[in-house]
């Protein structure tokens, strides 16, 4: 029997599906800038555990993961102007040829993550329509007003009506507080309140028309929209990092509850954050690591690469409602263990059968099936694994023996937990980061020359690896610590 920790009641709950047979779950996906980074791994990866262990349980599962490419108020310190709009202007492109640039980079980073792609994944900026409808509904249910143009959700009128702050455990009173300061603040009747649409100012380049101006939509509808588009007024998970649960699952709720009078959620999971050497992550800090830094191994916090598989198994190695700290010893460790769990399918392949047995294969499944049924409890599992390589270890080594039918079993029971499930891939070199050290080596190499030649004052030899370097693809970058190269 499943059981899934539900982030508004706070403890384990019996999965229940709305329908017998089918499943409905919803994950805050990527804003669309930036490169894929760490951040973006572990709720891809955690979800992609969720539903493939939802589908191998026998549920077909629609799985609906937005992309917010408009509308995020992610907006830069500077001059509070929207990142993928500034991009845009600056670089006189088209604000999708920016989005489109930056999804391929994410796509990209998932599939090396084996990480599957959702049954929908959903632009914000494709649904402005029902965005606008959604606002209506508000408007007419009394929940939200307009303002020089925008529109903004009246909380402390909800919160008189339903409650507002209940995933996220805080009151209102604290929130009149500690709302910062934003841009259009004095249009608001209320400073926690929200915004559904904000008219654009003159230099926006993003932006629709509208029955209250030419604007874009407020970041947090387009979950409640999309998700009620796709899966219906009520369904059965929602998912995202610990970090959205306020303000943008907790808006999530107020507006779907706004919209239709009840909550559109059954059971909201959250995943916990990452940490670099104990640091939380940001561009400020320095250790800001993205996807393709960790596969190539070139960001200077690194001592090496990391491949994607090693990466995907070390977040595994954690329950997903833990903490993750990356540091080098904590990857190593995760890159060796990963390769005794590889080397472990690699021999399974090649045992040979006795006529009598000497291990107990009898345990392992269900031990399995119990870990991943206790909230998907993916170290336990690992666990249970490593007991399976190691009577693989002792019938290859002919300290124990198997027969054909625990072979049969063994085989099965990886392709099953760890290949199907986990989403490790065995084949290749996805496991093993050290198959490309050769080729890291290599250009290395190239570029201890190009330096040399640099000191030699000899700039025809440095110009040419530089740029026959580019042309394969490989961006050399000299900083004032020395060089820098990713692909
Ligand atoms: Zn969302």
């Amino acid at each position: 029997m499943l059981t899934i920790y539900n982030s508004m009641s706070r403890q384990k709950e019996v999965f229940k599906p709305l329908h017998e047979k089918r499943v409905g779950m919803y994950v805050c996906g990527p804003t669309v800038y930036g490169d894929g980074h760490l951040g973006h791994a572990r709720p891809a990866i955690t979800f992609d555990v969720v539903y493939r262990y939802l589908t191998h349980l026998g549920y077909k599962v629609r799985y609906v993961r937005n992309i917010t490419d408009v509308g995020h108020l992610e907006h830069d310190a500077d001059d509070g102007e929207d990142k993928i709009a500034k991009k845009a202007r600056l670089e006189q492109l088209e604000p999708m040829e920016v989005v489109q640039y930056y999804m391929g980079r994410y796509h990209k980073a998932m599939e090396a993550l084996n990480v599957l792609p959702p049954s929908i994944e959903p632009h914000a900026s494709g649904h402005i329509i029902e965005q606008i409808e959604y606002i209506k509904k508000i408007i007419d249910a009394g929940y939200a007003y307009e303002s020089e143009g925008s529109v903004y959700f009246d909380v402390p009128k909800f919160n008189k009506d339903y409650g507002y702050g209940k995933l996220s455990g805080r009151n209102i009173d604290e929130l009149l507080t500690t709302t910062r300061e934003l841009d259009g603040q004095s249009e608001k009747r209320n400073p926690a309140d929200f915004a559904l649409w904000k008219k654009a100012a003159p230099e926006h380049i993003m932006h629709w028309p509208s029955p209250w101006s030419e604007g874009f939509p407020g970041w947090h509808l387009e979950c409640s929209t999309m998700s009620e588009k796709y899966l219906g007024e009520t369904f059965d998970i929602h998912g995202g990092g610990m970090d959205l649960k306020f303000p943008h699952h907790e808006c999530e709720i107020a507006q779907s509850v706004a919209h239709s009078g009840h909550p559109a959620v059954h059971y909201w999971m959250h995943n916990n954050m990452i940490t670099i050497n104990g640091k939380k992550m940001g561009k400020s800090l320095g250790n800001f690591i993205t996807l393709d830094e960790f596969f190539t191994g070139s960001h200077e916090l690194l001592e090496q690469a990391y491949s994607p598989m090693t990466i995907r198994f070390f977040i595994l190695q954690a329950h997903y409602r833990g903490t993750v700290d990356f540091g080098n010893d904590a990857l190593k460790s995760a890159e060796t263990a990963l390769g005794r769990m590889l080397d472990g399918y690699r021999r399974l392949q090649e045992l040979k059968a006795s006529d009598v047995s000497t291990i107990d294969v009898s345990t392992l499944e269900q031990r399995a099936y119990e870990a991943m049924d206790d909230d998907f409890n993916t170290p336990v599992l690992i666990g249970v694994l490593f007991d399976a390589v190691r009577m693989i270890n002792q019938v290859k080594d002919h300290t124990a023996s198997a027969t054909q039918a625990d072979i049969d079993f063994l085989r099965k029971f990886m392709d099953t937990f760890l290949v199907e499930i986990l989403g490790i891939r065995v084949d290749g070199d996805g496991g093993s980061a050290d198959s490309l050290k050769p080729y890291r080596d290599a250009v290395d190499l190239l570029l201890e020359i190009r330096s040399n030649a640099k000191k030699n004052k000899d700039w025809t030899t440095s110009d040419l690896i530089r740029d026959r370097l580019a042309a394969i693809g490989f961006s050399v970058k000299d900083t004032k610590d020395g060089v820098e190269w990713s692909v």
